[in-house]
């Protein structure tokens, strides 16, 4: 079944699972949601906050035959607006439970002091990382970001690995960190099927986006390594089709897990390049890196750069030094 109407867009993937295309103004085009039928009738991730994607949810929903009244669950794959940005309206018009891993809830209820800890991680980072004064109003935009597209909402219920997920028995939770703190993918061992969210995305490598860490009192979690890692948990499992949160389906997640953990390697090398005339900082490395890219993205290139240093530095191929509280790195 494939239906596009005028304000909807969706189509059967798998058993039971549907996709609804929905639009997100980001560079990374629409997003993925998934509503899965079961004992209660789930819905993973539920879109950026604007009319367009709220529009084309509720049209999709019409077109597979449901209204979004009938949705009892949301399971989020991890805390990016445009994957929960809509989902205090799901919920205030459905009633649905929600659920979600425990590192999502503070990016989902929004709280005042998790915010300003949240930018005052970027700012010790940005700074920390050689990146210029006058660019650290990146750091608002980014908060302004999450304001717009998301709302204040709150997570019923929390996931862990390898636990079933709620009325939903078919289907396995499991960790998968990396691109965010907070990921989540489902796996279906019946058909040999996950739902990988941005996990794993056949036309893109996923950045590995640096987060700040659980608490203050813990430094920052080496995303990179963490996201290899759970690629490769990935790897070694029996997984026919991978629903992704972006694009299309991939049907061969071994190849494209290796090319993907094969390009770290050819970007480390690049790195030590770049350093090979002399030490540099994080931010330099960036805009030496991603040229046409880092004046627009940065914190996306950065947290690029940011984890193959991190690759590096666990080799010991790399070293550091700290100077006015700027780190700079040499061969
Ligand atoms: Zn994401
Ligand atoms: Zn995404």
């Amino acid at each position: 079944m494939e239906n596009q109407g005028n304000h909807g867009n969706a189509k059967q993937v798998a058993r039971g699972v549907y996709q609804i295309e929905v639009p997100t103004p980001f560079s990374v085009g629409p997003v993925n949601i998934y509503l899965v039928e079961g004992v209660q009738l789930t819905l993973i991730d539920a879109g950026p906050l604007t009319e367009e994607a709220w529009t084309a949810l509720n049209g999709g929903l019409e077109l597979i035959g449901y209204r979004m009244e009938d949705i009892r669950q949301v399971v989020l794959t991890h805390h990016h607006v445009d994957h929960c940005g809509l989902l205090e309206r799901v919920r205030k018009l459905s009633g649905a439970r929600t659920y979600a891993h425990p590192l999502a809830v503070p990016y989902v209820e929004l709280h005042e002091s998790f915010l300003s800890f949240h930018d005052q991680f970027f700012l010790n980072l940005y700074r920390e990382s050689g990146v210029p004064d006058e660019k650290l109003i990146i750091i608002q935009k980014f908060h302004k970001l999450m304001m717009t597209f998301s709302e204040r909402s709150r997570i019923d219920g929390l996931l862990k690995h390898e636990q079933p997920v709620p009325h939903l028995p078919e289907w396995q939770v499991l960790y998968t960190p990396g691109h965010s703190q907070s990921h989540l993918s489902l796996y279906r061992a019946e058909d040999r099927l996950m739902i990988a969210g941005d996990h794993i995305i056949k036309h893109i490598s996923s950045n590995a986006f640096i987060e700040p860490p659980r608490d203050q009192s813990r430094s920052r979690p080496l995303t990179l390594v963490q996201y290899r890692t759970a690629l490769q948990m990935c790897a070694d499992m029996d997984i026919d089709l991978v629903l992704s949160g972006h694009g299309d389906p991939v049907t061969n997640h071994r190849e494209l897990i290796m090319q993907r953990l094969q390009k770290n390697w050819e970007r480390t090398d690049t790195l030590r390049r770049l350093l090979a005339d002399g030490e540099k900082t994080a931010y330099e490395l960036t805009a030496l890196l991603f040229p046409t890219l880092y004046e627009k993205e940065l914190p996306l290139t950065l947290s690029e750069t940011l984890g193959h240093i991190d690759l590096l530095m666990i080799l010991h191929q790399l070293e550091a030094r700290e100077r006015g509280g700027i780190l700079t790195y040499s061969l």
